[in-house]
């Protein structure tokens, strides 16, 4: 299942939602006490999307908080790390925009949208099976991430968002990076499973990418310029 279909069928969800909003569009800044500090409002389109990323990467962390659970490897738990900055960075961007957080429950393997919950049971799974599967289902994640944020980066006209977006992009390729360099250890030669394979090469034959603030500030140590 392809999360960027799921992700066109949300623009018309937020659109029928956008009505009620309009009456108060600072609503979700204001609940949550922060600042609207952007002008521009996103479109339908854009704010869909980043809500839509917001719950992605939610799921993205739940599957890899779960996995670990099952099979205790620290690639697990370092990423679902990740992920929750992901998240964390997707709400400073909905505070920003005056939107409504869709995460209103953050126990692990509850969703607003009910295609993300499924997703997220199929890949626990898929991942329950083997470790090699549990493995596979991260890079599966990962791929279809990165598909979903170069789409959402293509759509961004604004470019806060678009730099977040960007972020998230560096720590997916990153991800994919350590999930199938796991794989390879094993002497398992992992093929792509969405993305071309001349793409997945591209990515997983370049070393792992570091940025953003917090490797700058912090000149990059250990986990925090992997990930
Ligand atoms: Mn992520
Ligand atoms: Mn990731």
């Amino acid at each position: 299942m392809k999360l960027t279909t799921i992700a066109g069928t949300l623009v018309l969800a937020a659109t029928l939602a956008a009505a009620p909003l309009e009456a108060g569009w600072n609503r979700g800044a204001l609940q949550s006490g922060t600042a609207v500090q952007a002008q521009n409002p996103l479109s339908p389109e854009e704010e869909s999307t980043l809500l839509f990323m917001r719950e992605e990467e939610k799921m993205a962390r739940d599957v890899y908080l779960t996995l670990f659970d099952l099979w205790e490897h620290p690639v697990f738990d370092n990423i679902s790390d990740s992920e929750q900055r992901h998240m964390n960075a997707m709400k400073n961007q909905i505070d920003r925009y005056g939107l409504v957080d869709p995460v209103t429950d953050d126990t692990v393997g509850v969703f607003d949208n009910e295609e993300l919950g499924a997703l997220y049971l199929d890949l626990v799974a898929m991942g329950g099976k083997s470790l090699e599967m549990a493995l596979r289902a991260g890079a599966l994640i990962e791929e279809i991430d990165i598909l979903d944020l170069e789409n959402a980066i293509a759509q961004s006209t604004h470019d806060d968002v678009t730099r977040a977006y960007g972020n998230l992009l560096r720590g997916s390729r990153n991800h994919l990076r350590a999930f199938v360099g796991q794989l390879e250890s094993m002497g398992i030669v992992y093929e792509a499973q969405e993305m071309d394979q001349a793409r997945l090469d591209e990515i997983v034959d370049s070393p792992m990418e570091r940025g953003g603030r917090k490797a700058k500030r912090k000149g990059c140590k250990g986990r925090s310029c992997r990930f």
